[in-house]
């Protein structure tokens, strides 16, 4: 028997949205899973750039995309049981 064990890779609790989430690049000092730190980013690229019009569109279309995407895990995983 085999079991797939990834050593050096460090499970944590997102700081944000507070699912388990493995750091899989040196995402700044938070813990925040992929979803949430790219989220953080476009929010932060939106003030910081000013966005309007069609990019700021564009931009909301992709946080609500990746809020559905965190809100179908959480889902997932406290669904059924
Ligand atoms: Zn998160």
């Amino acid at each position: 028997m085999r079991r797939h064990f990834e050593r050096g890779t460090a499970v944590f609790d997102c700081e944000v949205c507070g699912r388990k989430a493995r750091n899989t690049s040196d995402q700044y000092q938070r813990r925040v899973c992929s979803q949430c730190n790219e989220i953080g980013e476009i929010e932060n690229g939106i003030s910081d750039n000013n966005l309007t019009g069609a990019e700021l569109a564009q931009a909301e279309k992709r946080i609500a995309k990746l809020r559905a995407e965190l809100k179908r895990i959480a889902n997932r995983s406290k669904g059924r049981g």
